[in-house]
């Protein structure tokens, strides 16, 4: 009540250019996630690991661009990039280009892929994969998980949008991820297999972390099945050097990227073993077409190898991790005994409010009957207050150049928070 009124008096501004961009997009933006009840927050300003709204708050941006922000808003070797490309070689030369190439070659070295394709979004990047592995096994079928989230169009969690322009019949969900009894018995009981899709942590669905041993079962089981089994990375490449997977010994025939990797700009990529990446040459005979015109944008080519290249490289990124590790611990260790939970790996956080707190969470249907959204609620508003931006659903991807004093003051406010309410938290 009272924090939601303050939120209201606070944001005239952003209340404001809601209602008037409700007259050309409906419910006033593009992308679902970013609608928060009474109004979003509409921000004017990036710069380094801060945002400003069009009130003026000034916040330490946790959202990160839901992880794609990954080098914040200013970096000065992306800023390089994009102009030194846009001078020397132009924005988009409808061919392919050594920078092409070049940003394919890293992709390949850093994450252990044969071979690899780019697009133009997460979403993309995964069905392409699909694509790729109903050709190479000549099935139609596809195992994902429930909270699974892999993409605007492969959406299977609760409070995200059904697949509404996929085919339905064709996805069969696994009703709790990190089962390993129960993953087993779906796919094998499914006919027609084509690829198991999995992520090693569900991101958008709440930072739960994928147990190795569940993992690999999966793995095994899709395999015992002749079925692809592909890895769904686009957030968690950016968790260890050459991406979870390898990191896990998972070996996926497949893989699919995006976020960070474009450097801030909009960016997929997906790809793995030869023999199914083959599907994609047009020098075969019954292969498979993939189009897209800014597939090989040479802004992102050039600025995604920048991003990985030369800012993310495999000390950054061990670093970066470990710094949210230690983030983690702090958190939890101030969260302890309270109504919230602490979820996630390396700089992907996930904050949970529940009923009784738990300290485990391996799936969204341990938290699904016991969550007190009335809880995250009120954490979010008094987070804004305190100068934080933090997804509404507790998502946070962190920042490469966020200061260590920024975390320090967010682990306070969370700790004031916890205290000032102690009698419902
Ligand atoms: N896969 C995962 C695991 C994701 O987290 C996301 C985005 O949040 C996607 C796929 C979709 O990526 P995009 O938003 O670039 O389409």
């Amino acid at each position: 009540g009272a924090a939601k009124a303050r939120f209201i008096a606070n944001n005239p501004l952003s209340k404001a250019q809601h209602e008037l961009a409700a007259g050309a997009l409906p419910g006033g933006n593009t992308r679902s996630i970013l609608h928060t009840s009474p109004f979003p927050l509409a921000m004017k300003q990036g710069k380094d690991s801060y945002v400003w709204d069009l009130d003026n708050h000034k916040y330490v941006d946790f959202v990160g661009e839901l992880s794609a922000g990954l080098l914040g808003h200013s970096h000065p070797a992306i800023y390089r990039t994009i102009h030194h490309t846009l001078t020397e070689t132009g924005l988009s030369l409808g061919a392919t280009t050594t920078h092409e190439h070049a940003y394919a070659e890293l992709l390949c070295a850093r994450f252990r892929l044969d071979r690899v394709r780019m697009a133009n979004s997460g979403t993309e990047a995964n069905l392409h994969a699909l694509a790729a592995a109903r050709h190479h096994t000549g099935r139609r079928r596809v195992v994902v998980f429930s909270g699974a989230y892999h993409g605007a169009v492969l959406s299977f969690g609760d409070g995200v949008a059904a697949p509404n322009t996929v085919d339905r019949e064709e996805f069969v969900v696994v009703p709790r991820y990190n089962d390993l009894e129960m993953a087993r018995r779906v796919i094998a009981g499914v006919e027609d297999l084509a690829a198991v899709l999995v992520e090693p942590v569900q991101g958008a669905g709440g930072c739960i972390v994928g147990g190795r041993e569940f993992l690999v079962g999966v793995r095994e089981a899709a395999r015992e099945k002749g079925a692809v089994f592909i890895l769904d990375e686009v957030m968690t490449s950016r968790l260890a050097p050459r991406g979870l997977g390898v990191e896990m010994g998972l070996e996926p025939d497949l893989v699919t990227l995006g976020k960070y990797l474009g450097g801030g700009l909009a960016f997929g990529a997906f790809g793995g073993r030869e023999e199914v990446m083959r599907v994609y040459d047009p020098r075969v005979a019954g292969s498979l077409p993939h189009s897209g015109t800014f597939n090989n944008n040479t802004l992102v080519m050039a600025v995604g190898k920048t991003a990985l290249g030369e800012v993310y490289t495999p000390e950054v990124c061990v670093e970066f991790n470990k710094k949210g590790d230690r983030f983690r611990d702090r958190l939890r260790e101030v969260a302890n005994g309270s109504r919230l939970s602490v979820t996630g790996k390396g700089s992907l956080i996930g904050l949970h409010f529940t009923e009784d707190g738990m300290q485990e969470i391996t799936c969204g249907e341990d938290v699904k009957e016991k969550a007190r959204p009335d809880l995250r609620d009120l954490f979010w508003f008094e987070m804004l207050e305190a100068g934080f931006w933090v997804t509404k659903r507790g998502f946070i991807a962190m920042i490469l150049g966020t200061p260590h004093e920024d975390l320090g003051d967010f682990v306070e406010a969370v700790k004031v928070f916890l205290e000032r309410h102690q009698a419902i938290l």
